[in-house]
């Protein structure tokens, strides 16, 4: 079997992974990258729409106005920035648009405490039982759950929905400040341009099994001799990597819990509706989509959010027209996709969300290096969590940490 020797191994070619290579470029380290797919990106997907030329984030896909280093790194690799389509309308299920109730008054309040500072336990579904949110008001908050907390609203932590509440004036509807651009080649082609442009050698279909004593061993018998290593694989699928010296303590304990980010993403083409219509709300299946703009062949794109809850089957056209009714009563569902990242044994999860006993799994403390590993991630990032930024963030830091 084949062996390398350089002086940074880099695992995982997410926004992570091509942080971190650039900067061990500048560094002037040779540098390899391994990724198990074959392609780079991670959790940022871009590729085309089911039998059509329209290009599409499957993964990740919005950069929010303070997002300072994805803008920087698409500036210096030639790529452009699409405005999102201003909202025209706001659907609300329970009808009309949203009127400030009691609940969300109080999470309006809420949402500013925690931008101060204030801690909040428990759970959302605690959360909502402490203001004593009525039926509607959890549908709406769960709406917008699907784009902030994404898992199961009985464990993952209330803050989760709080701070992304906190993007703006404390509202639900405030995470739409977030969503403010896009990359228009795609997010996974920026992290392909970033190790290209760091000139680090990509090595793709190269999933890590093991990391020993400065050897990296793939699943298909190659190893990689090197002086460092930058984890840069997400929380859920460290568990599928051994490490020899065993990781500490906390960061088994962490790596065994994982996060439980679990949202379900979805590209709908439909006719019949215009694009800048939000809609959100309803008891289950699609609860949050937002027709972002036109296909190719002038139909309409959107794009929709469910809980991974049972309540929506991703591959069940009656599923997915019934949520869509629920909104557009006259639309046309013509075609829709998706990809499974729960399913992916490469992600096991979509963003980052905290179960609410367990905040403590994300503390930079844990994550800090070992030995000559470092580990970075959007999911443990020390900033911007969740978010590509948070990715290049870690990345880039953990460039910085790594001591040859
Ligand atoms: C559906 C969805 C919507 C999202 N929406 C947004 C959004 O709008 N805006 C935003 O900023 N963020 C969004 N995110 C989050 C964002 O995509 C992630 O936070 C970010 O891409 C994570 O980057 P990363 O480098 O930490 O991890 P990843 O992108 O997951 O990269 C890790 C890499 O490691 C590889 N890997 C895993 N195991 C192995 C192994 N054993 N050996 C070698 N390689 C391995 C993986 O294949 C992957 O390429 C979304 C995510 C999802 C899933």
């Amino acid at each position: 079997m084949t062996e390398s020797r350089c002086d940074v191994v880099i695992l995982g070619a997410g926004l992570a992974g091509a942080a971190a290579a650039w900067i061990c470029a500048e560094r002037g380290f040779s540098t390899i990258v391994l990724e198990a797919r074959s392609r780079a990106g991670g959790r940022g997907f871009t590729r085309h729409f089911s039998g059509s030329q329209d290009l599409l984030e499957f993964g990740g896909g919005w950069i929010a106005p303070w997002h300072d280093r994805i803008r920087h790194y698409a500036k210096r690799t030639g790529i452009t920035l699409r405005p999102t389509h201003p909202i025209t309308e706001h659907l609300v299920y329970s009808g009309g648009h949203v009127a400030m109730s009691p609940a969300l008054e109080t999470i309006k309040a809420d949402a500013l405490l925690h931008k101060s500072g204030k801690s909040f336990s428990g759970s959302l579904t605690q959360y909502l039982d402490r203001i004593e949110a009525a039926p509607k008001d959890r549908d709406y908050v769960l709406a917008w759950w699907t784009i902030s907390g994404n898992g199961d609203p009985d464990v993952i932590s209330a803050s989760e929905f709080l701070s992304s509440c906190a993007y703006g004036d404390g509202r639900p509807e405030s995470m739409m400040m977030a969503l403010a651009h896009t990359l228009v080649p795609g997010a996974g082609i920026l992290a392909e341009r970033m190790i290209a442009s760091s000139g680090a050698t990509l090595n793709l279909d190269a999933e890590v099994t093991a990391v020993a004593d400065g050897t990296v061993t793939c699943a298909d018998g190659r190893t990689f001799i090197t002086r460092a290593v930058i984890s840069c694989l997400p929380l859920n699928a460290l568990a599928s990597v051994s490490f020899t010296p065993e990781l500490s303590a906390p960061k088994r304990r962490a790596i065994q819990l994982g996060h439980g980010g679990q949202s379900i993403k979805l590209w709908l083409k439909v006719k019949g509706v215009r694009p800048g219509i939000l809609a959100s709300g309803g008891p289950g299946g699609l609860r949050w989509l937002f027709a972002e703009r036109e296909a190719e062949d002038g139909v309409t794109l959107i794009v929709g959010f469910a809980l991974a809850d049972g309540t929506l089957d991703p591959d069940d056209r009656g599923s997915i027209e019934r949520s869509l009714a629920r909104f557009f009563p006259e639309a046309e569902l013509i075609a829709w996709d998706w990809h499974d990242w729960i399913g992916d044994p490469f992600s096991r999860g979509t963003w980052v969300a905290l179960p609410a006993k367990e905040s403590w799994i994300c503390n930079a403390e844990i994550w800090r290096p070992e030995g000559r590993i470092a580990f970075a991630t959007s999911d443990f990032a020390p900033a911007a969590a969740g978010w590509f930024e948070g990715a290049i963030l870690a990345g880039e830091a953990a460039g910085r940490e790594i001591i040859l």
